[in-house]
């Protein structure tokens, strides 16, 4: 199979790498170093989106945010054949997900949403998960490139519902992360130290996944980036632009979601701060006064 690979970052150059292994992969980037990258890890370089496209049987992109991903697009519709699959793995705005796909779908493409979650190291080593939105069709075509990037793949419904869910679970794990620093740090002022309230809480109501899998009080979890001084992992300038995107989707939908808000302005702080590079259990330093 053809593939055009558009966006060789820190995740696309994993992903395509991946790909790579298993199809002819002709990549293209606006960034020279990194289609450099892609060619050694056994890629075709790609001089612009036509050549990119020029016989693929599917693109896949993975892009900093909606105005690329629509911007990429309405070039690549000049220039795919009619019935490419298009696969947008990039995290972006729920409108500007299913304006393209509508869009694509009217020109005779097939595409789905396909965001992912298991960063830098999942993307290299193959084991994301993919939320994917749109047509059951296309979702059957594009399954089995999905399973060579990664370990889980989901059908979450029609066009955007992939951004939907990835979105909605971050949100989720930024509120339940602060709410997990808020508990260590007032179990550590009263007297109670982080082991003994994790054996405690990690088999009570409180447990939570930022807990047992990336407490973020050093100790419990030898592996989470407590340990580290919180080095990602996940930047919590990553999950601020999540919860900005949940923010946003909430505005739209005219749902409430106060502490999704909360939790925003606690990142927001961390990156004004000049920390939006630790990893994002870091919040902990903004909780505890070390920050
Ligand atoms: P990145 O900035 O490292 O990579 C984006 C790439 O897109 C860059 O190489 C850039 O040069 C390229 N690009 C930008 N505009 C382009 C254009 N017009 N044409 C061609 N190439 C263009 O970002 P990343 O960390 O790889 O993240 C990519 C997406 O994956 C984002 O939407 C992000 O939210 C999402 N994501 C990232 C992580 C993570 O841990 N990094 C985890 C999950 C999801």
């Amino acid at each position: 199979m053809k593939i055009a690979f558009i966006g060789l970052g820190n995740m696309g150059l994993g992903m395509a790498s991946n790909l790579a292994r298993h199809h002819s992969v002709r990549a293209l980037d606006i960034s020279p170093d990194a289609i450099a990258r892609a060619v050694e890890a056994g890629c075709e370089a790609a001089t612009d989106s036509a050549h990119a496209v020029e016989g693929a049987d599917v693109v896949v992109t993975m892009l900093p945010a909606g105005a690329h991903v629509r911007m990429v697009y309405a070039d690549l519709f000049q220039h795919a054949a009619p019935g490419t699959l298009m696969i947008d793995c990039s995290t972006i705005d729920v409108a500007s997900a299913r304006d393209v796909i509508s869009e694509a779908t009217e020109l005779g493409f097939a595409m789905i949403d396909a965001p992912v979650s298991g960063g830098v190291a999942g993307a290299a080593a193959g084991s994301l998960t993919f939320m994917c939105g749109g047509e059951a069709d296309a979702f059957e075509r594009a399954q089995p490139l999905l399973d060579i990037m990664g370990a889980n793949v989901f059908h979450a419904g029609p066009a955007g519902n992939g951004q939907v869910a990835k979105i909605c679970n971050n949100m989720l794990l930024g509120i339940h992360m602060i709410g997990t620093c808020e508990a260590f740090n007032l179990a550590a002022k009263l007297g109670l130290d982080a082991q003994t309230f994790f054996d405690i809480s990690s088999t009570a109501s409180g447990q939570n996944w930022s807990m047992t899998s990336y407490c973020p009080a050093p100790g419990p979890v030898p592996g989470a980036p407590s340990n580290r001084d919180y080095q990602p992992g996940f930047a919590a300038a990553m999950m601020l632009k999540d919860l900005r995107l949940a923010k946003e989707a909430a505005t739209t939908a005219r749902a409430a979601t106060p502490l999704g808000a909360q939790a925003e302005s606690l990142y927001a702080l961390m990156e004004a701060a000049g920390e939006g590079g630790l990893d994002f259990s870091g919040v902990m330093k903004l909780i505890n006064g070390s920050l």
